[in-house]
């Protein structure tokens, strides 16, 4: 069986070794008892690596608000962590020599490199805080694998670069057809036999397609979330297309799966790339395309990111509205079914379910439950004298007075007719008859405007107090007493209050 490319490289002794620097920098990072001392002393050894980690930690990538002079005060500053991470990748990047014997587009390469470095610690600052310095080390390496195979293996990796140049198409795809790897396995293996942690180099692996690390929530798959879509987004600064909403779409698209951005947050990474990706380039020296080119494209790509998303907001905010509507809609058909349209007061349907439902927590909280029925007296006199509009007010003015006299916790409702219910939880029987005797009374003051003078109406009052609410049928028992004790107060004369509790009623 043939040799895989990468075991044929090895085995050829044609791959880079990790800079001096990198390999002790892994080395320190074995151990969990490094000092400052021993990572600023291993640093000194390369000047142009100091230099670099200088510039990057007082470019306005980290926006530090002063600036850092000397390694120790980059450590004391940025942390151990950050400086150490930022030292291994530059020193790693270090292994790419910047020249083969192919035509490999190390511009285009380097300003896609920092498009998407500078683009992944933007996206671990928003969306993955605890990953940034790793964002940062992983753009910078996660396609080193490419001037690696173009150095290493140029023999192998030129047809790669004729058919992509010819027929255009995906490089992992073209590689994998032709090399039977790709620059991504390549880099992974790579620094994995460089000693790099083990988050670095599952995330650089899995970068094209972040599935296929199984737990969407390890680090490693949220690292390679963050690559996939720095990487979306320097393709669309860096090699546009020329019909640009293919790669704005694969751009929003891949903004919303990972991190739920919208059209605007996917512009302003894009504007956050474009304006810092100079800087950097400049600190690892490196040469770039045209920065007026990567404005344009960005302004292009920002202007549709935002029209996008400004047509669906508009969208989604006419179905809130419509949602809105609806619900209000409901909201008053609910009232109007459970209201008595003539007095405003609660129906008798309305009434039937609130009893069940004050029944229910008065058994669980333990408390009584008192009934009131209330009926007029006399009252088609009322419609028989002075017309059936009068005895519509009559019944409009008793139930502003019930509404008046009833707390709270009480519901009222007009049982039918003339005759109004009071459901009064939580009450003593004194506390009830008073109830009772306040609302005859006042109804007693009521003094309707008739033909030829005044209606003084009255009203007979029955009711029944329970502790006994827990037992079956509680609802019909308490109205069938309250009304037995309403017919009581009729045949002993009328405008009177006739209020037993359950157990005597006699
Ligand atoms: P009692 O003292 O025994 O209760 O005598 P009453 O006249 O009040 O009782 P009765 O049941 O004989 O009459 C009730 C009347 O109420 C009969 C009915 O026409 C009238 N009524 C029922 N609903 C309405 C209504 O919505 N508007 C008007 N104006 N009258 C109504
Ligand atoms: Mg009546
Ligand atoms: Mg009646």
């Amino acid at each position: 069986m043939e040799q895989r490319l990468i075991e044929r490289l090895k085995n050829a002794d044609r791959l880079p070794s990790a800079p001096g620097v990198a390999m002790e920098i892994v080395r320190l990072n074995q151990r969990d008892d490094v000092s400052v001392d021993e990572l600023a002393q291993v640093l000194s050894c390369d000047p142009a690596l100091v230099a670099k980690v200088l510039k990057t930690a007082n470019s306005s990538m980290f926006g530090l608000p002063r600036e850092i002079t000397n390694v120790r005060q980059a450590i004391m500053i940025l942390g151990f962590r950050s400086v150490n991470l930022l030292a291994l990748s530059f020193s790693l990047v270090s292994s790419s020599r910047g020249q083969t014997s192919i035509p490999f587009a190390y511009r285009r390469y380097w300003t896609h490199t920092i498009a998407t470095t500078v683009a992944a610690r933007f996206v671990a600052d928003l969306y993955a805080p605890g990953l940034k310095d790793e964002a940062f080390v992983a753009g910078l390496l996660c396609d080193l694998g490419q001037p690696i195979l173009a150095e290493s293996a140029p023999k192998d990796y030129a047809p790669v670069l004729a058919e992509m140049s010819s027929s255009g198409g995906v490089l992992q795809d073209v590689e994998q057809g032709i090399l039977g790897t790709t620059h991504t396995e390549i880099a992974r293996d790579l620094l994995n036999s460089w000693g790099l942690p083990v988050v670095l180099c599952d995330a650089i692996g899995a970068h094209h397609d972040p599935l296929q690390l199984t737990d969407p929530t390890s680090p490693a798959a949220v690292l390679a979330q963050v690559l996939h879509l720095s990487v979306t987004c320097a393709d669309l600064l860096v090699c546009p297309d020329p019909a640009m909403e293919g790669a704005v779409e694969e751009l929003r698209s891949t903004g919303s799966r990972y991190f739920e951005m919208d059209g605007v947050a996917c512009a302003e990474l894009l504007k956050a790339v474009e304006t810092q990706l100079a800087q950097t380039a400049n600190l690892l020296e490196v040469d770039m395309e045209d920065p007026e080119a990567l404005l344009d494209v960005r302004t292009r790509a920002s202007e549709l990111l935002v029209r996008e998303t400004l047509a669906l907001n508009q969208q989604v905010q006419s179905v809130s509205h419509e949602v809105e509507r609806l619900s209000e809609q409901k909201r008053e058909l609910e009232v109007q079914v459970t209201t008595d349209p003539l007095t405003g007061l609660k129906n008798r349907g309305f009434f039937d379910e609130a009893l069940e439902g004050e029944i229910d927590r008065a058994a669980q909280q333990g408390h009584s439950l008192g009934l009131l029925m209330l009926d007029l007296d006399y009252f088609k006199r009322v419609n028989d004298n002075y017309g059936h509009p009068a005895g519509d007010e009559l019944l409009r003015r008793v139930a502003a007075v019930i509404r008046e006299h009833v707390s709270e916790t009480d519901s009222a409702a007009r049982y039918g007719g003339e005759e109004f219910a009071v459901i009064c939880p939580g009450r003593s029987l004194d506390e009830l008859k008073a109830r009772a005797e306040q609302l005859r009374s006042a109804i007693e003051a009521i003094q309707l405007p008739v033909d030829g003078g005044i209606y003084q109406p009255t009203a007979s009052i029955g009711g029944c107090l329970t502790q006994d609410v827990a037992a079956e049928g509680t609802a019909t028992r308490l109205v069938d007493a309250a009304d037995q004790q309403l017919y009581r107060a009729k045949s002993e004369g009328r405008n009177r209050v006739r209020v037993v509790t359950s157990d005597d009623e006699s």
